[in-house]
């Protein structure tokens, strides 16, 4: 049989198709605005994507026109400015040149003794240093901030109940754990507790004041009772920017009440936690230094390319003792390519990952965390820039106070409901702006989440234009 392997025939020929592919992707960034923000995938090239595995080889120039004609087109499109749902990073050129690098050196970094372990530990000490954390704390790439949330419970649970725990199981502790988070806080709390076998009955959702912020009252009122009833209250989770309208829970006040009680604090910083890198927003999440753990996503608010989400841990031995096992085929050498104490395979689930740390390393190196921080701001900025031209033009209103980049608004209208949905479904078919729709309180709102570095206000009066137009016509029909 011949020999085979699966690099490029001829070199040259890879080399120039590289460089166009490269050209093309560059293009297309510095282009974003003139493509519609969405567009369906029509059904014929939908169904290319329902073929049986190719076997046969086939010329690479022939596949970069493929994903040209037939990925390219059809993405979400949190690239353009004037996307605005979820909560969706934006990305970056140099991002994006990153993640190319990475895949080029294709290091695995679940451990070993290699540069790319040290990269990883140093945007530890960024985030210790930007949250106001110590600087020994442990900290994890993850995918996203359900499984930083998930980590950082589970190190609480073990906390709580003893590393036994990680072998005999919750039934044999004979202890009922219990958990506390807001109202608003995001579904992968409740989640995070059933996949830790604890369930998500066992998480309390506390009532939220006006401003949709945790009532600390209440928070301290329900782990009292509990401890009453004889349960083990063991987690306060509370969020940094919640994800249906940017309400920042009481940071300071939980710490004090979990601190007196002796429960593990915990912190959801998915969208807040870049905040403290804009010296104006920071006052805003105080208490945010006193968690216990911390989970981030540089993937969102500061556009490190996806996914690159961050779990960070005051108690780096606790960290820990909830993961590190000794299996054989991954025992630590005195010194060479097997040395080094701690492995990131010991401080989650994971035991192959990628590495994250560099595309992260490459946005702080290049942009400078103020930079970022100024991006965030100016979300913030044009947030309240829509919201009081929406105010002040009659068609429409605020439905949630604007804490953050998140502005929630419905028609003002007897049918708002309905008219809502078809709004915010005509702008993404259309392709003119991509806001999604939430229910506040069971009624269903627009809501713009104000994420991409490139939005400006000019941006924000295009959308308000579109918002209008559609109104308008749909009352006409
Ligand atoms: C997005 C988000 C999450 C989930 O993070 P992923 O990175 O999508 O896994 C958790 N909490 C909040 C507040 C969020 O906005």
């Amino acid at each position: 049989m011949d020999v085979v392997d699966l690099d490029p025939t001829d070199w040259d020929e890879f080399r120039n198709l590289s460089h166009a592919a490269l050209d093309s992707m560059i293009d297309h960034l510095q282009t974003i605005r003139e493509r519609p923000v969405w567009r369906q995938a029509p059904d014929e090239v939908r169904n290319r994507f329902r073929n049986p595995i190719p076997r046969e080889s086939r010329d690479f120039r022939e596949v970069l026109t493929d994903f040209n004609s037939f990925v390219r087109p059809y993405v979400t499109g949190n690239t353009h400015p004037l996307f605005m749902g979820w909560v969706h990073g934006a990305g970056t050129p140099v991002g994006m040149i990153a993640e190319m690098l990475a895949a080029g050196l294709n290091a695995n970094c679940g451990g070993r003794n290699h540069i790319a372990i040290d990269v990883e530990r140093q945007a530890t000490l960024w985030v210790a240093e930007a949250l106001g954390l110590p600087a020994d704390c442990s900290g994890l790439f993850v995918t996203g901030s359900s499984m930083a949330n998930f980590i950082g419970l589970l190190v609480a649970r073990t906390r709580a109940l003893g590393v036994d725990v990680r072998r005999s199981g919750m039934l044999a502790t004979g202890r009922r754990l219990v958990a506390y988070a807001s109202c608003e806080a995001h579904q992968c709390i409740g989640q995070a507790m059933e996949l830790a076998g604890l369930g998500s009955d066992n998480l309390r959702l506390i009532a939220t004041d006006s401003s949709r912020a945790l009532r600390a009252d209440l928070l301290a009122a329900a782990i009292d009772a509990d401890i009453s009833a004889g349960c083990t209250p063991f987690l306060v989770v509370g969020t940094a920017g919640t994800v249906n309208t940017g309400s920042i829970d009481p940071l300071d006040a939980i710490a004090t009440i979990a601190r007196e009680r002796n429960l593990w604090f915990h912190v959801d910083g998915a969208i807040g936690a870049a905040a403290m890198l804009a010296p104006d927003l920071q006052p805003l999440m105080k208490g945010i230094e006193r968690a216990d753990s911390v989970a981030l996503d540089f993937h969102k608010w500061m556009h490190v390319p996806y996914d690159a989400g961050f779990v960070i841990v005051r108690d780096s031995r606790a960290h820990l003792r909830t993961f590190a096992s000794d299996a054989a085929y991954l025992s630590r050498a005195e010194t060479g390519l097997a040395a080094g104490e701690v492995w990131p395979c010991d401080l989650g689930p994971d035991l192959s990952r990628g590495f994250r740390a560099l595309k992260t390393w490459f946005a702080f190196e290049t942009f400078g965390a103020d930079r970022i921080g100024a991006c965030v701001a100016q979300n913030c900025v044009a947030a309240r820039y829509l919201a009081d031209r929406l105010d002040a033009g009659g068609l429409f209103e605020l439905r949630a106070p604007v804490a953050l980049n998140i502005v929630c608004f419905g028609a003002r209208s007897e049918n708002s409901d309905s008219l809502n949905r078809r709004i915010v479904e005509a702008l993404h078919v259309g392709g003119h702006a991509a806001p999604s729709l939430t229910l506040l309180d069971g009624r269903p709102v627009i809501r713009a989440a104000i994420v991409n570095h490139r939005t400006t206000t000019a941006d924000i009066d295009d959308f308000i234009g579109a918002l209008d137009k559609i109104i308008t016509a749909d009352a006409a029909a």
